[in-house]
């Protein structure tokens, strides 16, 4: 069979925790050891499948218990017996049936895409409205509690031509952080220097602060304070003559709407685990752009899969303007699940074109990392 009015047959879940090679410090919280993801496979009835990933990090989207059960308990009878074209009515209906769980839901959203392009032997980007870039610039997060590892990682980096950073800041004292800021100014000046907060200031230090490391001219400063904190951001935002980008605040086109009403931000980051699909996503892009901000393709802790993902959405919206942070699979991860490295080069992710999201994970992989599996394996 090859056309998308077949049914879906299979549906079926691994749990994976994955090995990462450091600790990592963000404002609001830690990952260390390993991070845990659900991938998910869509099988058609003539026998091709479909792949997606949720990445949730349990202090900013959700768990990943809670996205496992969404998707093996309420959404997996949704998705069985229906036809492979019906993806926005299946997503509407996961929408209905489980309230949040935006990652389980992004995943969902990726496995329908993945399955109908590989049926109908089409890139994801061509069914989210056609290719507008075939490379994405890549940044690199530095969120090592112990600096010389990201000056080892700097050097790495250099080595491969990124020349994007992001600095986690906001998880220890101001002077660790403008420490590290004198230090990429003096000692890796090819690179340009995004800032991300992830929520970590206290209010009442956040303007003094957020002010200091303006003057280091990043390219933007991201989320410095609580993601409800709306009214704190707009004040930080007329403080500053660096560009405000807001992360946690948002995360669908109902945030985005409400964040240019009360003009918190100059841009923002957009994530499939936070708008929880690709049409969603897109909602959310356009609207910024539409009112003149610059958006950001972020990410949570992804393997390949997502990262995929959010690569075909980004080629297909020309709104998404700042680049991406899709470095996990390559750097950050102890070994990514995809059967073919995830495409890097010279400091640019490159567009997949073949059919579906363009690359498999490597199912070895996946059932070596897993930890619990879904209702019907
Ligand atoms: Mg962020």
């Amino acid at each position: 069979m090859s056309d998308a009015d077949q049914k879906i047959t299979g549906f079926d879940l691994w749990y994976l925790s994955l090995p990462v090679v450091s600790a990592r410090d963000h404002g609001i919280g830690r990952v260390n050891g390993t991070c845990e993801v659900v991938v998910l496979r869509l099988t058609s009835e003539g026998g091709e499948t479909g792949w997606g990933e949720a990445s949730p990090w349990v202090v900013f989207t959700g768990s990943p218990e809670a996205t496992f059960a969404a998707l093996d308990r309420y959404i997996r009878p949704l998705v069985l017996g229906r036809i492979v074209a019906d993806r926005e009515k299946i997503m509407l209906d996961a929408d209905r049936a489980v309230a949040h769980c935006t990652e389980a839901k992004a995943a969902l959203d990726t496995a329908l895409l993945d399955l109908a392009g590989r049926i109908s032997n089409q890139p994801v980007h061509a069914l989210l409205g056609g290719k507008c870039r075939d490379t994405i610039p890549l940044s690199v997060s530095l969120a090592n509690p112990d600096f010389a590892q990201d000056r080892a990682l700097l050097d790495r980096l250099r080595q491969d031509g990124v020349r994007i950073v992001k600095l986690k800041t906001g998880f220890r004292d101001h002077a660790f952080d403008l420490m590290r800021l004198e230090a990429l100014a003096q000692d890796y000046p090819e690179f340009a220097v995004r800032v991300d907060f992830n929520q970590g200031l206290p209010s009442k230090e956040a303007l003094a602060r957020v002010r200091d490391v303006a003057t280091f001219r990043p390219d933007f400063i991201e989320q410095p304070v609580r993601a409800p904190h709306y009214e704190l951001m707009a004040q930080i935002r007329e403080a500053i003559d660096v560009p405000l980008l807001a992360d946690e605040s948002v995360f669908g086109p109902e945030d985005m709407s409400r964040a240019v009403r009360e003009g918190i931000c100059d841009g923002v980051s957009i994530k499939l685990m936070k708008s929880g699909g690709f049409s969603r996503a897109q909602a959310v892009a356009k609207m910024a752009a539409s009112h003149g901000l610059g958006v950001y393709g972020g990410d949570m802790f992804e393997a390949g899969i997502a990262h995929l993902a959010g690569t075909h959405l980004i080629a297909a919206t020309q709104a998404i303007d700042l680049g991406c942070e899709f470095y996990q699979a390559r750097y950050y991860l102890a070994e990514d699940i995809l059967e073919t490295p995830f495409p890097c080069k010279d400091g640019h992710v490159q567009v997949p074109d073949a059919p579906g999201l363009g690359i498999r994970p490597d199912i070895d992989k996946l059932d070596h990392y897993s930890i619990a599996r879904g209702r019907a394996a």
